[in-house]
């Protein structure tokens, strides 16, 4: 099945190319394979709770077989600066952004252009909002993953977003396009074609 067939307008600019767990099921091989070359991904929730300051032996891992295998890493959150240049300072990560005001398109709209050699299907979003980070992805027709958050984000979610990410959830449930907690095997597209 194509990843971004025509299922209501609205309902394709929420949906991921690829549904997991977490961050540990993504198969870089496989991302490598389709052609991704850059790989932008959110922080809380993500890669660790929010409350979590320091990356994990699980992130460390993450990061080095994405960057091992040629995929540029960028770590590009909400979050403001302290929170998140700590975290990829103790990461490794050499490129990050704070503040980043997913899912606004200006600042991740400067990543994108300054890798201008790159086309949108070779740059790989990673979060857990779908309202944030997936939103972003398709909004720059780029390829994204939608993970489970960590931990529940319902404490910090305004409740508006979280009203709207619930509804989005229902939604693409109701279109037979994605259903919470039925995860695909970290292959573009696989999660389309099980369904
Ligand atoms: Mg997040």
């Amino acid at each position: 099945m194509i990843i971004n067939e025509k299922k209501g307008l609205l309902s394709n600019f929420f949906k991921p190319s690829i549904y997991v767990r977490t961050f540990k099921d993504i198969n870089v091989n496989r991302l490598k394979n389709h052609g991704i070359k850059l790989m932008i991904c959110d922080l809380d929730n993500t890669l660790v709770p929010h409350y979590t300051k320091f990356p994990n032996k699980d992130v460390h891992e993450f990061i080095n077989k994405v960057q091992n295998s040629g995929i540029e890493f960028v770590l590009m959150s909400n979050n403001i600066k302290k929170r998140v240049s700590i975290f990829a300072k103790k990461a490794g990560i050499t490129k990050f952004i704070w503040n980043a005001q997913k899912p606004f398109k200006t600042k991740v709209k400067k990543i994108i252009e300054s890798r201008n050699e790159l086309e949108s299907s070779e740059i790989i979003f990673v979060g857990d909002q779908i309202i944030m980070d997936i939103l972003i992805a398709n909004r720059f027709k780029c390829e994204s993953i939608l993970v489970q958050p960590l931990v529940s984000t319902d404490y910090k979610m305004s409740s508006f977003n979280l009203f709207l990410e619930n509804r989005i959830y229902k939604n693409l449930e109701k279109k037979n396009i994605l259903k919470k907690g039925n995860f695909s095997k970290g292959k573009i597209g696989e999660y389309f074609e099980l369904l």
